[in-house]
């Protein structure tokens, strides 16, 4: 314990001198535009920075800013998230763009109190964008944060936000108030470069020296890995075409995969044949018959908490008198570009698109 000031000064020295070598140059670093940093931390949630990247640029052209991120229609941010996944995260961003403009004059708030009750702002995200927009002292520990300092611990903590409290000590005793926002930075970029969930770097790591799981071989178990059961499931699709016009269907507004817009079928039940499931679910959904069937293709799509199977078919309608003009809507396949859809259902658009430039 007498040492620490002296380890803590090694360990920051060495920190300090690996991320300004290997840190990569993104375009939400050395910026302290809060609007920009705030997208960009929601954007990363779950997702890695080169998947991010394209999704960013593009955003941040379409709304440069929090007044136009409000002034935007839901669809057309649903639009622009469309592929990132976890669709609330950017209804957030729009209803809390909005509360910004109306209550802050189109300015984010500086307070962690009054951040924190803004949509999406989390405890990780308030001190991130406070720590890395406006430098005010607070440790952001994301999952890459987290997994870097429980290495660091050794095995006394366990992936778990009750344990926060001992990362939170062990980050304020080690980093001055003064450079939280460096040391968030250094500490995310050393978990995603080197400290990897699987195979981490060590021989690479500017701080295996002081780090208990290096020095007792159990890296590849802290965190201790979660069993993930991926839910498994099988669906139709109805591919209706009318005069170069395909029917799609709004889905709820509450629930997976809420407000995106997708062609009508469902879920197979256990034991049912493909096309049967398809008669079933077009006629409870349309409330009308399917005629002249025929198999499409087949993609699969990995969400977070389910796999899924969707089977197209192309087919017609024996009558369409039931249709909700609210909730259905004929579209071409290059309207349908500016609706956002779930990304197993992007599969089958692009599917249809090659087979359009075929014909
Ligand atoms: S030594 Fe290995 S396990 Fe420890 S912090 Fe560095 S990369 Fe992570």
């Amino acid at each position: 314990m007498e040492n620490r000031p002296k380890y803590a000064a090694s360990f920051r020295k060495r920190l300090r001198a690996w991320y300004k070598t290997h840190s990569r140059k993104l375009p939400w670093r050395e910026i302290h535009d809060s609007y920009k940093i705030w997208i960009s931390e929601v954007m990363l949630q779950q997702t890695t920075v080169q998947a991010v990247l394209p999704y960013y640029r593009e955003w941040i052209k379409l709304f440069p800013d929090v007044k136009s991120l409000s002034q935007a229609t839901l669809q057309k941010v649903l639009k622009a998230w469309q592929g990132l996944g976890y669709y609330q995260r950017a209804k957030n961003l729009h209803r809390a763009s909005k509360i910004i403009t109306d209550k802050f004059g189109g300015k984010i708030p500086q307070n962690y109190e009054e951040m924190r009750k803004l949509p999406g702002f989390g405890p990780y995200t308030t001190a991130a964008v406070l720590s890395f927009a406006f430098n005010k002292s607070y440790p952001a520990l994301d999952a890459n944060v987290r997994r870097v300092l429980m290495r660091q611990l050794g095995e006394r903590y366990k992936l778990n936000p009750a344990n926060d409290k001992a990362l939170f000590e062990f980050f304020k005793f080690y980093f001055p108030p003064k450079e939280t926002s460096f040391f968030n930075q250094a500490l995310m970029e050393l978990g995603a470069l080197v400290c990897r969930p699987k195979n981490p770097l060590c021989f690479l790591c500017p701080i295996s020296q002081f780090c208990q799981a290096y020095e007792e071989g159990k890296q590849e178990v802290i965190p201790r890995p979660k069993n993930r059961n991926y839910r498994k499931i099988e669906a139709v699709v109805a591919i209706i075409r009318k005069n170069r016009k395909y029917l799609i269907q709004k889905r709820p507004s509450k629930g997976l995969l809420a407000d995106l817009w997708e062609f009508p079928g469902g879920k197979r039940k256990e034991g049912e044949k493909l096309e049967e499931a398809l008669h079933r679910e077009i006629k409870e959904e349309l409330s009308s018959e399917v005629k002249d069937e025929r198999f499409l293709t087949r993609v699969h799509h990995a969400y977070t908490q389910f796999q899924v199977t969707l089977y197209a078919y192309e087919c017609s309608l024996k009558n369409e008198t039931q249709l909700n003009k609210g909730r259905h809507r004929w579209v071409t396949l290059k309207a349908l570009r500016s609706y956002p859809v779930p990304s197993g259902s992007a599969k089958i658009v692009k599917f249809l698109e090659e087979r359009e430039k075929i014909r």
